[in-house]
């Protein structure tokens, strides 16, 4: 135990899993807690009544703060990291967790412990991820992107810039047969990249055996990876003529299937003008630990 006292802060990242922590001085104090068990199937969520979200989230608070023989009212504030459109602790939309669209999350956490009063910061969860890669890596002074491939698209950015940040629904083709999206848009990033619009697209073959289709010379496979490679440079080179060349982190499971060297050629491509060359991505490992410290960013103090 701490002789002073110590600022602890609950992070938690609530995506496809549930990871939660206690972190002091940027780092995690004691053991992660994770929902569902590492080796339980990983879409538990999408069948949780959003209720059911809720309390699972503040047991997992609950059990770190007994586990670390504090009262959760102890704690500094919360940070949560959840995927969708999120407002002043309101999940305005969530295309991949749509029972959770229109919930006070905030307001529900801070009910569910019992601590009105207790900041809870809830934020984007490709956000929450660049917060902690900005973190870990040192780069809390600078502006960091970070793509995350997953079963959506995310696109992340620390500091967290105000506004939507839709990223991965940005439209990257004109196609009209482009409709894989969650979302229902037509032309979207995550309709070419997502997991789910993969298996759509392909219903005969999960994403791993389309890369792997791919490499042995498969057409179909092969034009449809490119494809891949060249819908993230589309997003990457809009951001750059947005906000500037920079460091893009890519991460999340499906960030293994990336060729780095054909997404930059790519990028090559799409961005001409001078002073916006220069850009370099970074596949970067993501753990349990990445999200939770970056949940705990968001919070004032943590
Ligand atoms: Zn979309």
């Amino acid at each position: 135990m701490p002789d002073a006292p110590e600022k602890i802060v609950a992070g938690v990242m609530a995506a496809e899993r549930i990871a939660a922590g206690l972190v002091a001085g940027g780092q995690i104090a004691g053991g992660v807690q994770q929902f569902p068990p590492p080796e339980d199937s990983d879409a538990a969520l999408t069948s949780m009544p959003a209720d059911a979200v809720v309390n699972v989230i503040c047991e997992k608070i609950r059990s770190l703060c007994r586990e670390r023989g504090i009262d959760v009212k102890d704690l500094a504030g919360i940070g949560i990291g959840f995927p969708g459109i999120v407002r002043d602790g309101v999940l305005e939309e969530s295309p991949n967790l749509p029972q959770m669209k229109g919930c006070a999350l905030g307001r529900a956490i801070r009910a569910g412990l019992d601590v009105e009063a207790m900041p809870v910061a809830i934020a984007n969860d490709a956000d929450v991820l660049a917060a902690g890669i900005a973190a870990i890596n040192g780069h809390l002074d600078k502006l960091v992107r970070v793509w995350t491939l997953g079963r959506g698209i995310g696109f992340g950015t620390y500091p967290a810039i105000p506004g939507v940040w839709e990223g991965g629904h940005m439209v990257v083709s004109l196609d009209p047969k482009e409709n894989y999206c969650g979302c229902g848009g037509v032309g979207h990033l995550e309709g070419i990249m997502g997991t789910r619009a993969m298996r759509k697209r392909f219903l005969d073959m999960e994403p791993d055996e389309v890369f792997a289709t791919a490499k042995s010379g498969d057409q179909r496979c092969g034009d449809f990876v490119r494809m891949w490679h060249r819908a993230l440079a589309a997003g990457t080179a809009t951001s750059i003529h947005i906000s500037g060349p920079g460091r893009f982190f890519i991460a999340g499971p499906n960030s293994r299937f990336i060729d780095v060297d054909l997404l930059s050629r790519y990028v090559y491509e799409m961005v001409k003008m001078s002073p916006l060359q220069g850009s370099v991505f970074e596949v970067t490992p993501v753990s349990d630990r990445t999200a939770i410290i970056g949940a705990a960013v968001n919070v004032a103090g943590g």
